[in-house]
């Protein structure tokens, strides 16, 4: 089955594998606090602990592996616009 569309894939169709890797960039500004440093130390202690450390990891670096199909290859690749022949190995 296509893991994009939910399309089933017949025996020896084409499908191609796609990974996805996403990790969060740092542009090198950080926000200057505009509450008193306890506080603001206190409201991000706070923020991290309810988010499960499994979560924390995702915004940081999460990489999806999927099977697609033919029809959703050529749409991902329209999408971002890359030559297909980079892509054909
Ligand atoms: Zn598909």
């Amino acid at each position: 089955m296509c893991q994009k569309c939910g399309r089933p894939l017949a025996p020896g169709e084409l499908a191609y594998q796609v990974r996805i890797e996403l990790v969060s960039t740092f542009d090198g500004y950080i926000e200057e606090p505009d509450l008193d440093i306890d506080m603001e130390l206190e409201r991000l202690i706070e923020a991290v602990a309810r988010q499960s450390p499994g979560e924390a990891a995702k915004d940081v670096a999460q990489t999806i592996d999927l099977v697609i199909c033919r029809g959703c290859r050529n749409r991902l690749v329209a999408e971002y616009d890359v030559q297909a022949e980079k892509i054909l190995h």
